[in-house]
């Protein structure tokens, strides 16, 4: 079909029978069937990239079952689709790929924007440095699903709606490309919250001015005493105590300072197991060290057979202002306790060696923490960024991180 859609077809065979009698009526009923068909055989490219696409999954399962309103073949392709759910946050690197998406639907496409992310930005709106405030800053929008997330009810009768719309296409009625949000982010809350402000110090000063009057013509006043109810007293509740899981940090804490005696604890360096033993079993050890021997301590970490640790949860950075530390979150699979471990890096130059090559699943960690704090990884196979583009202006999670154009501060 064209991109005029049923209006294409029908507008051809229009030109042939509208001059004959009925031939309108002939003509309006072949659109009212195509058009019928078309609402009623929607094929979605899915494109879901946070939690609402779990409700659109739903949707699309058999309890809610999307099939019923002719909904089917949804595939992870523009080829054959029709529709667009965008079921969830849009950021800024996707929108390249969204529009070229959307480029590849052959017309007449429809769009359904599912959730206050894809509506606005949702949660996301303020102090977000990455993402789009709404898919129809990129891409025309026909229906908007509000919610966060919106049930697949709320879906469905999204759906409803666009067949509706759908409906009403015909050749007087042409589909065409809908237009694309092109105002700049306009925060309507700051704004709001000016005025509420403003209205507040106004009722303040008159309900000020009415104390006044009050205390003026009723100089004996007093104000009745608050009655206070007896404070309740309940039995104390016993708690079951911390179930131990995997070995003691004294114990841990030994292995590690017999072979690396400058290891201390974050912010107690005068530790020692004794001292550590006391801090009670909730406490995770929270191991510091210098860059000379930071890779050797993982490395350690991971062999020691006692120790047991077994697996990396995460790589990640704290922006300290005078200085970064790098955190690396290990956990013994095997007996269950986990370890912290950091190192400083200084700000002026902030570089440390990879543990890539000890723990594989550190490299996308590390492009992380070099992606947002711009810490860089050296040995690292391959330091790029991995979420924002490769051009984006700054790191984001750097405490002097502004980007005025891009991010709206909250106001509240
Ligand atoms: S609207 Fe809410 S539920 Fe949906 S993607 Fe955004 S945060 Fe998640």
């Amino acid at each position: 079909m064209g991109v005029s859609g049923a209006s294409g077809v029908t507008e051809q065979v229009a030109e042939i029978l509208d001059k004959y009698p009925g031939g309108i009526t002939l003509v309006d009923s072949i659109e009212f069937l195509v058009t019928w068909a078309r609402a009623n055989s929607i094929w979605p490219l899915i494109y879901g990239t946070a939690c609402c696409a779990m409700e659109m999954m739903s949707t699309g399962s058999s309890r809610h079952d999307w099939a019923r309103f002719g909904v089917e073949v949804a595939r992870a392709t523009p080829r054959q689709a029709d529709l667009i759910v965008l079921a969830g946050t849009i950021v800024e690197k996707m929108g390249p790929n969204l529009v070229t998406l959307y480029e590849q639907m052959p017309a007449p496409k429809y769009v359904i924007a599912m959730g206050s992310c894809a509506i606005s930005g949702g949660p996301f709106y303020y102090d977000s440095y990455s993402v789009i405030r709404g898919g129809d800053r990129l891409i025309p929008v026909d229906v908007y699903v509000p919610g966060c997330p919106p049930r697949p009810e709320a879906l469905l009768y999204g759906i409803m709606e666009l067949q509706k719309k759908i409906r009403k296409e015909g050749r007087r009625n042409p589909w065409k490309v809908g237009k694309v949000l092109d105002t700049p982010f306009f925060d309507a809350h700051s704004k709001a919250k000016r005025e509420w402000t403003a209205q507040e110090k106004e009722k303040e000063s008159a309900q000020l001015l009415a104390r006044e009057r009050f205390k003026a013509e009723n100089p004996d006043y007093k104000p009745a005493k608050p009655q206070r109810l007896a404070k309740e007293r309940f039995e104390p509740v016993t708690r079951a105590p911390f179930r131990k899981n995997g070995h003691d940090n004294a114990a841990v804490l030994t292995s590690v300072q017999r072979a690396f005696p400058a290891v201390t604890l974050f912010r107690q360096p005068d530790s020692t197991p004794d001292t550590v033993a006391g801090l009670g079993s909730e406490y995770i050890l929270d191991l510091e060290t210098g860059q000379e021997q930071y890779t050797d301590l993982v490395r350690f970490l991971k062999e020691d057979r006692e120790l047991g640790i077994d697996l990396l949860l995460q790589v990640t950075a704290v922006d300290w202002q005078d200085h970064f530390d790098i955190l690396v979150h290990l956990l013994s699979t095997r007996y269950g306790h986990k370890v912290f471990l950091r190192c400083p890096v200084p700000r002026e130059r902030p570089e440390i060696h990879t543990i890539s090559d000890i723990f594989k699943g550190a490299e996308w960690h590390e492009r992380e923490v070099f992606d947002l704090f711009g810490i860089r990884f050296t040995d690292h196979p391959d330091m790029r960024r991995i979420f924002l583009q490769d051009d984006f202006p700054g790191y984001p999670l750097r405490k002097d991180f502004e980007d005025p154009e891009r991010v709206i501060k909250r106001p509240y």
